[in-house]
């Protein structure tokens, strides 16, 4: 270890209200899934987003695949999703033994590009291929997809649409038809994750949230062993143990109350950078216009062969940063399956950097950011 401090990537914001309601739910002796902070977090979680009903889960992973089982996907059948993402998007719709399908990025956003959607379902449909049960659309990094013209394709072949809102907490749209809504609020279900890492945690966990009432009630059926109620032990499908604790509700109620400060305080620390790098030779995360990010990860693309010389030049300065994703379409597990395009997503993991961007990041912590990133580029790439 040197003796200068370490600037860490994203460390979660735990304060005094998150610690009085554990405590709370500690002392009510409710510490599993059953407990009124679990109920009163859905309510408040469904109210935030703008959708009828929330089911609490125990990860974002989980939430998915209740979604994807929800949705009827199963042997067989082929789920497209955005290529550009962390593996938990792409798991679950293999534990149903479905296929995906992997849809490359456009560079706008980062995120799954409309138009490569549009002409891989006509050619489909065409062909007589069949189409994807449903599409996962993913909102990377905080960055919302553009879920208008994807929602206009995927209605013309009537396909539901799940949206992978794991990293855009608090993201949303204020332009355009979808202007005023919020991200989770537009696809048939969404879901969130609560890890560590993502903008409001609760240690582990996730929300699925959704407008459809028999959606949020088969997948709290699902989530609970599918146990039917009141007629004692009868179990009428496989389910899962899938429920969010009372201890983990408690922490996600605090966090909620002060996501307002935490979208404030990655936005503060988005502009910050974006003037600190205007001239610097890489290019900034996303700003598209009514397309609101909340830049969870603050994340660039610096030029080819350049990424590797910065991470190391970061980690001699106590810097903490990493490469974006590796995109799903060249992870072995997935090798069989299909993708199109594919060339962005692979631009983005070779070219892209995550740097600290902790809601409670402090001036100086991000001065010595700025200060090492452009030092690299003084210096040449070449060191
Ligand atoms: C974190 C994440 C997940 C998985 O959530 P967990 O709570 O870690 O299971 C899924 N998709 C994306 C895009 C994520 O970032």
């Amino acid at each position: 270890m040197s003796e200068e401090a370490s600037v860490r990537l994203a460390v979660p914001d735990i304060g005094v209200r998150e610690r009085e309601l554990v405590v709370e739910a500690l002392d009510s002796g409710f510490v599993s899934s059953v407990g009124p902070f679990v109920a009163e977090f859905e309510q408040r979680f469904a109210r935030e987003i703008g959708s009828r009903f929330a089911v609490a889960c125990s990860s974002g992973t989980a939430a998915i695949h209740l979604a994807l089982r929800v949705l009827g996907v199963g042997q067989g059948d082929v789920v497209a999703l955005s290529d550009f993402t962390f593996i938990g998007s792409a798991n679950p719709v293999l534990y149903l033994g479905a296929s995906p399908l992997f849809v490359d990025s456009e560079m706008t956003t980062w995120n799954m590009d409309p138009q490569l959607l549009e002409d891989e379902l006509a050619r489909r449909a065409c062909n007589g291929q069949p189409l994807p049960k449903v599409v996962e659309v993913v909102h990377a990094l905080g960055q919302p997809a553009q879920l208008a013209d994807i929602g206009q394709v995927c209605g013309r072949y009537d396909i539901p649409i799940i949206e992978d809102a794991a990293e855009a907490l608090g993201a949303g749209w204020s332009d355009g038809p979808l202007s005023g809504q919020r991200v989770g609020s537009v696809g048939k279900v969404a879901m969130f994750s609560f890890n560590g890492n993502k903008i409001a945690t609760t240690g582990g966990g996730g929300m699925l949230v959704t407008d459809d009432e028999d959606t949020a009630t088969r997948t709290r059926h699902l989530s609970t062993q599918a146990k039917v109620q009141g007629v004692g032990y009868l179990h009428d499908e496989v389910g899962y143990n899938y429920r969010l604790t009372n201890i983990a509700a408690a922490i996600g109620l605090a966090q909620l109350e002060r996501l307002p400060e935490f979208v404030s305080a990655k936005r503060a620390i988005a502009r910050r950078y974006d003037s600190a790098f205007a001239n610097l030779p890489m290019v900034l995360p996303p700003r598209v216009m009514g397309l609101d990010s909340t830049y969870w990860l603050y994340s660039v693309l610096v030029p080819k062969g350049a990424r590797d010389p910065l991470l190391a030049h970061l980690a001699r300065k106590n810097v903490e940063a990493r490469p974006l994703w590796r995109p799903l379409h060249v992870q072995p597990i997935f090798g069989a399956h299909g993708s199109v395009g594919g060339a962005t997503g692979e631009d983005l993991f070779e070219r892209g950097v995550s740097l600290p961007c902790s809601t409670g990041l402090d001036p100086a912590s991000q001065h010595k950011v700025i200060e090492s990133v452009t030092e690299f580029f003084d210096q040449g790439s070449s060191e």
